[in-house]
């Protein structure tokens, strides 16, 4: 479903990717895995269309994204839950989750969405009139997702959706993101916590440099000596 071929990305003259390949097949959960500066946050980016790459190839359901504006890009079915959660802190949550559903006409659709939302993570109901700046860092981060999936993605990428919070509240991310999979939703995630993405992962990529070293399904990543040294603190 999504094809990147050979993506290079210049910060200046920094070159913060040095022609990265990965594929996430249609439904499936994609892990990128690597240390701090590998590239995974430019990955991301560069699939969204946050920014512009030097040269290489993001094709999603056979269509070239990079010539695409990240608006047009959410039209086609992948949303992104960025670095730092793009949320919006001066507005309630419920507006939130409605700026998620921004390309949508259908009010009563979004109404369902919305409170399909409020069951994977019931604490937004309880602060849908709060304004996000007020709610705890795993409450953004839930936010974050939710307003991801308002727009009813096939893909949805995530950057550190765990990163700072507190082990129950990490179990519930990924409880969350175990059932999107299971509804049919595409991840790739990136992620600190490479135990528990290799976990939910069908495949993985490890980024470092800029570039992949190494892939595999995520058991075969979890059974491997060099990831388990390197990015399972073992
Ligand atoms: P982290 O987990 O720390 O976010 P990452 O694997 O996501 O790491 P990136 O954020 O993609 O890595 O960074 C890749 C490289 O590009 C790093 O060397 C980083 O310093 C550099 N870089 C990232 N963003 C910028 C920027 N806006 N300007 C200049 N250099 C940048």
């Amino acid at each position: 479903m999504l094809s990147v071929k050979d993506l290079v990305v210049h910060y200046g003259a920094i070159e913060a990717l040095r022609g990265v390949s990965l594929e996430v097949p249609e439904g499936q959960v994609v892990a990128l895995i690597g240390a701090n500066g590998a590239g995974k946050t430019t990955t991301l980016r560069a699939v969204s269309r946050m920014l512009r790459p030097t040269s290489g190839s993001v094709r999603f359901r056979g269509e070239e994204l990079t010539r695409l504006m990240p608006h047009d890009i959410v039209a086609r079915g992948l949303a992104h839950a960025p670095e730092g959660r793009g949320i919006f802190l001066n507005l309630t949550v419920k507006e939130n989750l409605d700026l998620g559903a921004f390309l949508r006409r259908d009010g009563d659709g979004i109404a369902a969405d919305r409170e399909r939302m409020f069951s994977l993570f019931p604490i937004l109901r309880e602060r849908m009139s709060q304004v996000a700046g007020t709610l705890s860092g795993g409450e953004q981060q839930m936010l974050s997702v939710a307003r991801a999936l308002m727009s009813r993605p096939k893909l949805l990428l995530l950057d550190e959706p765990s990163l700072g919070l507190a082990p129950q509240v990490v179990e519930r991310i990924f409880q969350v993101l175990r059932d999107v999979s299971a509804q049919g939703v595409a991840l790739l995630l990136v992620e600190q916590n490479a135990h528990k993405a290799l976990q939910i992962a069908h495949r993985a990529y490890v980024l470092e440099t800029g570039e992949v070293v190494m892939t595999g399904t995520g058991a075969e990543l979890l059974a491997s000596p060099e990831v388990r040294k390197a990015y399972l603190g073992e």
